[in-house]
Parts: structure tokens; sequence; C-alpha cells
């Protein structure tokens, strides 16, 4: 085992997988620590969005996507009756250049995200590794590691991220408050493999039913999910076991000769976040930081996103080009995110876990007049991110920025693939780099910055015209776009670029 680590991360779930691999791939030095021997087997979360399918793009995988996910056009919902009471319509396509709603199960991703860590020569796993003690100092942090035999041995990090998940070690080292908005249900998660595979129409879909509020939804490919809410007066011990768990689905044609049960659980989901994320050297990501009923299918897509965050910022800290006080930036910009997101997810629960037939009824007349006329309702998109490194003053600063399909040469397909990531600038008028004195194209390509001319028939031709959309009708010259494809600032015209680059260096800058 090394001693020194650039970040040690710990904790290998799916964030700690994420985050060590957008770390590994800028060459730094990382060491996990995870205290279980083996990956978590069993399903958990089955959905993540557009913006995810980029980060994990972004990681290596977006080849495999194809095969670790089933898209879903529709999330319907349904009364006792069988009334629909609201109809969610994905897209094929989506800001991100991936479908909206991607349906996948958590160990098969994880296994992918972890085959691309051990490509990576730069980062360590160590599983059956327990971080039992955290020793903070200016200049590094010290951890103990224990393995199950009672060896310890101590190791240093310039950087500690706790992705140890919801029981997180690292969070109680940051002394932080927790904000908790007090709901609770306990839900029976049940995941079938059924044995004959055909389409599921709708894929996805809520039955509102005061009865047994239950959610169906596709757990990846040849997988589906059930999910059955317990009912007031009914026990934990009624409802988690395996014999309630097939009585549940038999209703649904679900029996053990037409299905295997990969599992049941039952789950309290939290609404609650951290309110520090910082403290010196030691930040939490994930679970860690945030618990969030699972309505929206987003506790592992805010993870994902705290990942995406941290990793381009910690690698800036690290090459000397930032100084620390960006780290704070983390948690303004998390939070603010994060505590929106788990509202929304508490008012799909409070549509969802209804168990009054009254209140349901009142629920159900309510959203049918609503639904009347109306076609389905695209999914409702993620909040901005909240204040931090970002042009305060324009309006589409920390909202997400496109990708889109494009060519280069001989090359073609997402923008990321063909074009890459990092800090870019582009413009549908000519290269925008082309409006920096060379002082400040020094500055833009120390950050490792690219810039391009994007549009249809251009230097990098925009395929489907999705970037000439979004420069017309933003009135937009050229856009800022930082590591986590959100938008750092725009200018009406490109001669606006120097002043937005040089807001930039302004804003890293005045963090020292
Ligand atoms: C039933 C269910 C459905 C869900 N559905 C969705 C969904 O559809 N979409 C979605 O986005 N999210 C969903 N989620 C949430 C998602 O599963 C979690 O948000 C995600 O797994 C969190 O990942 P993580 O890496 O932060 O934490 P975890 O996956 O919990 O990983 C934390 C790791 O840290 C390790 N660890 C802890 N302490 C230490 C220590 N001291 N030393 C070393 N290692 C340590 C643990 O062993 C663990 O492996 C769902 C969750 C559940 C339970």
């Amino acid at each position: 085992m090394h001693d020194r680590y650039d970040v040690a991360i710990v904790g290998y779930g799916p964030v700690g997988q994420t985050l060590a691999i957008l770390l590994g791939q800028r060459g730094w030095k990382v060491g996990v620590f995870e205290k279980q021997p083996a990956a978590y087997p069993l399903p958990r979360a089955v959905h993540f969005d557009h913006e995810v399918a980029r980060i994990v793009q972004a990681a290596g995988l977006g080849e495999q996507l194809p095969r670790l996910t089933e898209s879903a056009d529709t999330y319907e919902w349904r009364n006792a009756a069988g009334e629909t009471l609201l109809v969610i319509g994905s897209k094929e396509t989506s800001l991100s250049g991936w479908p909206e709603a991607n349906m996948f199960a958590q160990p098969e991703l994880e296994r992918a995200l972890d085959a691309r860590v051990r490509a990576l020569p730069s980062v360590e796993v160590y599983r059956a590794a327990e971080v039992v003690d955290i020793r903070p100092a200016p200049a590094e942090v010290a951890l103990v590691v224990a393995s199950p035999g009672g060896h310890r041995r101590e190791i240093a990090a310039r950087w500690v991220v706790g992705c140890d998940g919801a029981n997180s070690f690292v969070r109680r080292h940051l002394g932080s408050t927790v904000t908790d908005l007090g709901f609770f249900f306990d839900w029976l998660i049940v995941d079938v493999v059924p044995r004959e595979r055909r389409a599921w129409t709708p894929i996805n879909w809520q039955l509102c039913d005061p009865a047994r509020p239950t959610t169906v939804v596709s757990g990846g490919p040849g997988r589906r999910r059930w999910e059955f809410m317990r009912l007031p007066g009914e026990s934990v011990a009624d409802l988690d076991s395996e014999a309630t768990a097939w009585r549940l689905l038999a209703p649904w044609g679900m029996t053990p000769d037409s299905a295997s049960l990969e599992r049941h659980a039952l789950y309290t989901f939290q609404a609650r976040w951290v309110d520090r994320w910082r403290k010196g050297r030691l930040l939490i990501a994930g679970d860690a930081a945030h618990q969030m009923p699972p309505f929206a299918g987003q506790g592992m897509c805010a993870g994902l996103r705290d990942a995406a965050n941290l990793a381009w910022k910690l690698d800036l800290v690290l090459e000397g080009l930032a100084p620390d006080a960006l780290l704070d930036t983390y948690e303004s910009e998390r939070v603010p995110q994060v505590r929106q997101v788990i509202e929304f997810s508490i008012e799909l629960g409070k549509v969802i876990c209804v168990a009054d037939p009254a209140a349901a009824a009142a629920r159900d007349a309510a959203m049918i007049a609503a639904a009347k006329d109306r076609g389905p309702t695209p999914p409702v998109p993620g909040p901005a991110i909240g204040p931090g490194l970002l042009v305060d003053d324009d309006p589409l600063a920390g909202h997400l920025f496109l990708q889109g399909e494009v060519r280069q040469g001989d090359s073609s397909g997402r923008f990321d693939d063909v074009v890459g990531r990092g800090f870019t600038l582009l413009s549908p008028v000519a290269d925008p780099a082309s409006r920096l004195a060379p002082e400040l194209a020094g500055f833009f390509a120390s950050l490792g910055g690219i810039s391009a001319q994007v549009a249809p028939g251009g230097p990098v031709d925009d395929l489907h015209g999705g970037y000439a959309r979004w420069f017309a009708a933003n009135g937009v010259g050229v856009v800022l776009q930082r590591p986590d494809f959100h938008v750092f600032g725009t200018a009406p015209t490109i001669d606006g670029t120097a002043a937005l680059v040089g807001r930039l260096r302004r804003a890293l800058e005045s963090r020292a």
C-alpha cells in the first residue's frame, strides 16, 4: 500500500467509484478504501437521468450505456379504478445527448464502473479496508485503515472525500448539522427477473390505490421492480417477508413459475441533507451528504452530480491553478440544488403515499381534471445549481448546457467524445479563442480549456442544429461551459469572449 495519496476516497459505492474515475483520468493518485469485502450485490437505484448519463459517459462508459440501460418513454399514474391521473412522457433524446429516463440495475453499473477504475493506473482500491480514524492536519489528513485480521495502518492524503453512504463515518468528523424534513414511509422493494422477456406497457407506472400504493417499473434490461407501501396498521414484520412479496406479486401475474425473486427488502426512506459538506481537507458526497425518497429516482443521480462538481475543482486545486477556497463552492452550488430535488421528491411522495380513501378520491378528482385535454407532461427539468463559480448576473449560468451530435474532421458522435470536455468556449460565429489576447488565451489554456465554432456546416458541424437553436433561442453569441456541463456564463456576441474568460479568472483569483 502506498502511504500518500492526492485524494483518499472512503467508500466504493457508485459515487466513490465515479469520483475515483474522474480524478484517476486526470492522473491523480487516488486511494479508495471500502469496508465491505465485496460489492453490494442487490439492486437499489433503477433510474438515472440524462445529465447522469453524460457524467457516466465522461467516466468512460458511454459505449456501454446501451447495454446497461433501457430507456423509459412513459411514467403513467393511475388510480384504483384504472383512470389516468398523469402521464409523464420522456424522450429518447435530451439536452445532454442521452435519453431523458434511463432504467438500469445498480450492481451492473457498479461492475462496469469498477472495471473502469481498475484500468486506471493511478487509482488503488482496497476492499475489506475500513476507515476507523481520521486525523486532519493543515497540510494533509491521516487516515487509519483497519482490515479484518485486526491489522491497522495509517495513510495520508491531501484531500479526503467521504463517499461512505447514509451512515457516513467521515460526516461525523465534519461536525455539521443536518436538515431533516421528517418525511418517512416504509416501502417493500421487490426485484424480479421474469422468465419471459416482453415489452411492458407502460414501462413505468404508479398505481395510486389507497388500498396499496404500488410502483411498477423497469429494473433495467430483463428486470422488473415492484414497490409496495406499508399501510397504516401493518407491521414491518407483516410486510418484509418472501411470502408477502409473492402474495403481493400474484395479482400482477408474477409467481414462482413465471419469475425469479431477486430480492425483497424493506426500506425507510429519509428526506435530509447535511448542511456543511467541507471542513478543511475533509469533504463528503453522495448519500453521506443527502438522502431522499426515491419517488423521483434521484438519490444516486444527486451523488454522481456531487462527484462531477467536485472532481474538476479538486483537479484545479491539486494542480495549483485555484485556491483551496474554490472547494467552498462545491457546497454552495450543490446544497440548494439537492434541497430542491429532495423537496420535489417529497411532493411526489405526498401524492403517491395516500392510504386514506377520501383523500385519495379528492386527489384523483383534482388530477383527472388537470390531466383532461392534456398530453403527456415532460419530466420536470432539474433545478440550477446554487451560487458559486458562476457569472452571478447571467440567468443562464448554473443551468445545464447541451451536448449535441457533431462532426469534426473524420470523427462524428456526441460532442464530448468528438471535441473533448473541460472548460469549453463555443460560438456559432467563429472560434472564440480568436477573440482572446495571448495572455488571457494562456490562462484559458492553462485550465485545459477548449474552444470551437459550432454551427451547421461549421468546423465543428452541428449535425442536427441543436446548438444553433440554443444560441438563437437564448440570444447568445458565446457560451463558456464548465467541466461539469453547467453554463459558467454567456455573452450576446462573440466580442464578449474576453470579458467572460476574464470573469472566470477573476472568480478563481478572488477566492485566493
Ligand atoms: C430501494 C432504493 C431505490 C432507489 N432508487 C433510486 C433511483 O431510481 N435512482 C437514483 O438515482 N437513486 C436511487 N436510490 C438511491 C441510491 O441507491 C443511492 O443514492 C446510492 O447507492 C448512493 O451511493 P453512494 O456511493 O453515495 O453510497 P453507497 O452506495 O451506500 O456506498 C457507500 C459505501 O461506503 C462504505 N463505507 C461506509 N463506511 C465506511 C468506512 N468507515 N470505511 C470504508 N468504507 C465505508 C460502505 O460499505 C458502502 O459500500 C435508491 C435507493 C434505494 C435503497
